[in-house]
């Protein structure tokens, strides 16, 4: 399975409707049920998808000082993410 069946009902009638924010908008025909889903990243230099990423850009914590002491505190990126390449090591930003 390619994890596009439904969460709610099993069912993989499933429709999806792209978002000019990169993420897809699924909908189940079966149930009504809607999801988002990121579409997983492909590599713009050789088009594989063995790609990873690699953090986000610019990370801003909620609270600079809390920041400091713990990388995992709360916060958010503005810069949006970044990905690299596996096959090629192309690294590449994508904004959100
Ligand atoms: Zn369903
Ligand atoms: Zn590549």
């Amino acid at each position: 399975m390619d994890g596009l069946d439904c969460p709610s009902c099993g069912s993989d009638d499933v429709r999806g409707e792209r978002n000019p924010g990169g993420t897809i908008t699924l909908t189940c025909q079966s149930c009504r049920t809607s999801w988002d889903r990121v579409p997983r990243p492909s590599c713009p230099r050789c088009g594989k998808s063995d790609v990873e990423e690699y953090g986000a850009q610019e990370w801003e914590y909620d609270d600079p000082a809390a920041g400091e002491k713990d990388p995992e505190a709360p916060g958010r990126a503005r810069g949006g993410r970044t990905f690299r390449c596996r096959r090629c090591h192309n690294t590449w930003g994508q904004a959100r």
